[in-house]
């Protein structure tokens, strides 16, 4: 009875607050202000002195603020003088800080973007159009390998070059199958999938988590036991900044052979590539996983002729007489010796992934280094091909890329460890694809009438790819963050804009992670321009997965039902309305 009266004391309490004026999403006071509230806010939750604070929070006018920057930017294009700033930039260097950031951001109402290695093609991580901060967890950087149980702690803000360096250190024989591209962050990377040139003998990253760490919208740092399954279904491989701070992954080490095979071979669209890539798509997807023959075509000039060069670059987990034999075989057209190849230790091969000529006279401590060239300009799309491309298909495409002029094509197999993984069994729903596509153009003159060429290419080969890759829907992978295929405002219509771009990155795992979002993040705190949205109100009869309702009801761990479609009530009051009526809900 009593617990009745309280709680109907309270419902009346907040409907009041509710009704009191209060700061919209768009509307943000000063920055200085907003700079003393965080430091205060911080200063408190860290117990920590401000002055000591203020080495890891960074407002405009601090004469660090630009360098802590730009130091993540990795796209040119996001980083010249009318590129939207953040007001505070904050730099944990422990979890309480990540914490802290999280609750003190809340009451400002900016977007908080998260970035780890700041690889996101489309500058998500640090750019936004409304008043934004960035959490920057580059230093929260802790690699910690056990060999004896073939895993590793790898922090959010650690890059791919780091971790695979620190499993060398211990062990020349194990390996973690993530990007071939060393600078990425774990953070953004990991979150999103992540695949690398081990995919068809391991699977993704994700196939390979044992446990997470992250910081939810409520400042608590949970475990994949605390989070529950569904949450951590959801942040291996749903994407970063739409459910939380990822702290850092518990990761499953693989067997790697102490000798590996690496060879490149191209040819010209006049003799024989138009052969080879044809072929390539019926052996690249179902040679043995051991083999990992990434296929890039590209528009160059060759004795003052315009043509189209094919090039297949390879990984083969096994020496260079048995892939040679396999290929002689499987993919004549390719026409591979002995010579072509070249044997290596498996942190070599990542060198010479990473464009190291002579990887086997790199030293590895190059993965160590940060300090990296910003200076280049990029776009990237996606597509996913599911039946093989005809041989007319390929000679016309490669005449469409010699009249664009520069936008080249990187096709990654599937296939092997990928075919057998269920497509629900994480959010990434790509499994049974032949290929992907990877639309790539890279420029260094900073020219806007260039820029617009250049993103022009970009649409017009994706549009020329349409009759010849997935439909219905259209799929596109995450990681390859594109805002043409559909962004979110997080007003009124946020479902139904976050569906557009979302069934393409998740199929049918999208409504899963939007479900979960609603649960885990009522008020859509954690949110860009592709973040998963919240059931719309009318929608929502939330039911949790046992695993959040756990942790949300206790030991019990009921299923519990939260029915918030109580009132629609404006757009600001119906996102408090809803973090209100969740958690009421599931705690009576
Ligand atoms: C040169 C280059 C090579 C690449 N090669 C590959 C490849 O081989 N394989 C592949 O799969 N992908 C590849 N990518 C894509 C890359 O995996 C994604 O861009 C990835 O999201 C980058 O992660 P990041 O932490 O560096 O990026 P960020 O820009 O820091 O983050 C990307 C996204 O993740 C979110 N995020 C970042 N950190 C966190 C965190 N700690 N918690 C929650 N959310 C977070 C950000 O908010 C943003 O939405 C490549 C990208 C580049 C630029």
């Amino acid at each position: 009875m009593l617990t009745t009266r309280r709680t109907f004391v309270s419902v009346i309490f907040f409907i009041l607050f509710l009704s009191l004026p209060r700061p919209s999403f768009s509307q943000s006071p000063p920055s200085n202000s907003v700079y003393n509230s965080f430091l205060k806010c911080f200063s408190e939750r860290t117990k920590t002195p401000q002055t000591q604070i203020a080495k890891n929070v960074f407002s405009q006018s601090n004469p660090g603020y630009s360098s802590v920057l730009r130091a993540y930017i990795r796209n040119a294009r996001f980083n010249t003088s009318s590129t939207p700033k953040p007001t505070i930039i904050v730099t944990p260097r422990s979890y309480s800080h990540v914490s802290a950031a999280v609750i003190c951001s809340k009451p400002l109402n900016f977007v908080l973007k998260i970035r780890s290695g700041g690889h996101d093609y489309d500058g998500l991580s640090y750019i936004s159009d409304k008043p934004f901060f960035i959490l920057d967890m580059s230093n929260l950087r802790n690699v910690s390998v056990d060999i004896a149980d073939q895993s590793a702690w790898i922090s959010a803000g650690a890059t791919l070059g780091e971790v695979y360096y620190r499993i060398w250190e211990k062990s020349k024989i194990h390996g973690f199958p993530a990007g071939v591209c060393p600078t990425v962050g774990v953070g953004g990377h990991i979150s999103g999938g992540g695949y690398g040139n081990m995919l068809r003998k391991f699977g993704l990253s994700v196939d390979n988590l044992i446990d997470a760490k992250i910081v939810d919208v409520n400042g608590r740092i949970l475990d994949r036991k605390s989070m529950g399954e569904d949450l951590f279904w959801a942040i291996s491989g749903g994407g970063g900044g739409s459910f939380g701070v990822v702290l850092g992954y518990k990761i499953k080490l693989v067997p790697v052979p102490s000798v590996v095979t690496v060879f490149r071979v191209e040819q010209y669209m006049n003799s024989g590539a138009v052969d080879m890539v044809h072929k390539w798509q019926s052996v690249g997807p179902k040679t043995d996983p051991n083999l990992f023959m990434r296929m890039l075509i590209q528009p160059v000039t060759r004795k003052k002729v315009k043509t189209v060069r094919a090039s297949v670059v390879a990984l083969f987990l096994g020496r260079a007489n048995d892939v040679v034999s396999l290929l002689s075989k499987e993919f004549p057209e390719l026409a591979l010796k002995k010579e072509n190849c070249t044997e290596m230790s498996w942190l070599q091969s990542a060198l010479w992934w990473d464009n190291h000529v002579n990887a086997t006279q790199t030293d590895p401590k190059v993965f160590l280094d940060r300090n990296l060239d910003t200076s280049s300009f990029g776009k990237r799309k996606s597509d996913y091909v599911a039946t093989e491309i005809p041989r007319a298909g390929i000679e016309s495409l490669f005449k469409k890329m010699i009249e664009l002029g520069k936008i080249g094509l990187v096709f990654n197999p599937y296939g092997g460890k990928m075919a057998e993984i269920p497509v629900n069994a994480t959010p990434f729903p790509h499994r049974k694809k032949l290929f992907k596509i990877q639309y790539s153009v890279n420029w260094k003159e900073s020219s806007p009438e260039l820029e617009k060429g250049f993103l022009n290419q970009a649409k017009v080969l994706h549009s020329f790819m349409t009759g010849f890759v997935s439909k219905k829907p259209r799929s596109a992978y995450l990681n390859y963050r594109d805002v043409d295929i559909g962004v979110n405002d997080h007003g009124e219509n946020s479902y139904k804009e976050g569906k557009v771009y979302g069934k393409k990155y998740f199929g049918k795992n999208f409504d899963r992670l939007v479900k979960i979002k609603t649960v885990v993040d009522p008020g859509n705190f954690f949110r860009n321009e592709q973040s998963i949205p919240t059931l719309p109100i009318a929608k929502r009869t939330v039911v949790p997965e046992p695993g959040i309702a756990r942790r949300l009801l206790g030991a019990k761990g009921a299923t519990a039902v939260a029915t918030a479609s109580l009132r629609r009530w404006s757009y600001t009051s119906s996102r408090l309305v809803d973090c209100f009526l969740v958690c009421f809900v599931l705690n009576h």
